[in-house]
């Protein structure tokens, strides 16, 4: 494992960051994950397309460019040991370090990563499916934006994890938007379901990736809101994200999804998206 901050490799644990730090103080700045598959980055462009979107969002100005961030990968897996390994890569950007003032400094932004070796999902998990529980969606109105404020989704997740739970999915005026880290999807009748991409979610990597890989597989995708309810009534639920890819869902609240077992359309997406990413 390994670090990195704004044009230094550095040990993880190297502490770098001063107080006046404005994603430390105000969680001002955005990040990315990008899982590597024996040693070859995922869909790295489409990440740092999204962090470059989320960064504008906020009115910052990135302090390296997309090739020099994939240069920085590239190196980054290199000198961590990692070159050929399944790893994960954090990228992290902040509006930088200025005493600490609602409006923004002018100062540089400031990049720090890490290099990590992949978690893994337990075998376990994939075979039996994960057991969700739905959580009133507390967020702001931006969900599109990778941004570092997340109390709402670590609250959600300990919570659902203290009540014996894998994920928290949310919902918001009465229709479900995506889990505290992952996007949400129904199946019935050989359909599949997610919501659409709009303000209110996470424009997921993994999830681009899924719904192209399901119009190849000739699955009929709709990109609509949908209910609590529907939700639960689903033949197949499954999560999917980067770190945990796509994973069947078989309890919502305690109640069997279909019929309790992972299902085929699930697993026939899985299968797809460890193949186009390993490919
Ligand atoms: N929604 C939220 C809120 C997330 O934090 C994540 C994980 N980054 C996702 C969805 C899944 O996105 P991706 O497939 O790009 O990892």
């Amino acid at each position: 494992s390994l670090g990195f901050h704004n044009g230094e490799f550095i040990a993880l644990d190297q502490k770098i960051i001063p107080i006046d730090e404005r994603g430390h103080q105000f969680g001002d700045g955005v990040y990315e994950l990008i899982k590597v598959y024996k040693g070859a980055p995922f869909m790295m462009r489409e990440h740092l397309v999204r962090l470059e979107k989320s960064a504008k969002a906020i009115r910052l100005q990135l302090n390296y460019s997309i090739d020099q961030l994939e240069a920085i990968i590239a190196d980054g897996l290199h000198r961590a040991g990692l070159a050929g390994q399944d790893a994960e890569v954090y990228i992290q950007s902040t509006r930088g370090i200025a005493t600490r003032l609602h409006t923004f400094p002018n100062v540089e932004a400031s990049t720090t990563m890490t290099f990590r070796p992949a978690r893994v999902i337990p075998a376990e998990l994939r075979e039996r499916g994960v057991a969700i529980t739905l959580a009133v969606d507390e967020r702001w109105a931006n969900c599109y934006i990778k941004s570092l404020n997340l109390l709402p989704n670590i609250l959600a997740k300990q919570a659902a994890v203290d009540n014996g739970y894998y994920e928290a999915v949310f919902f918001r005026d009465g229709y479900i938007t995506e889990g505290s880290s992952t996007n949400v999807y129904a199946v019935k009748d050989g359909t599949l379901y997610t919501p659409p991409a709009t303000k209110r979610i996470l424009h997921g990597i993994t999830r681009h990736a899924v719904l192209r890989l399901a119009r190849e597989l000739n699955i009929p995708v709709v990109e609509e809101e949908f209910t609590p309810d529907f939700l639960s009534s689903g033949d197949e639920i499954f999560i999917s994200s980067t770190t945990i890819e796509v994973l069947p869902v078989t309890t919502i609240e305690g109640q069997p999804v279909g019929n309790g077992q992972p299902g085929p359309i699930t697993r026939r997406l899985y299968d797809a998206v460890i193949a186009d990413a390993t490919r």
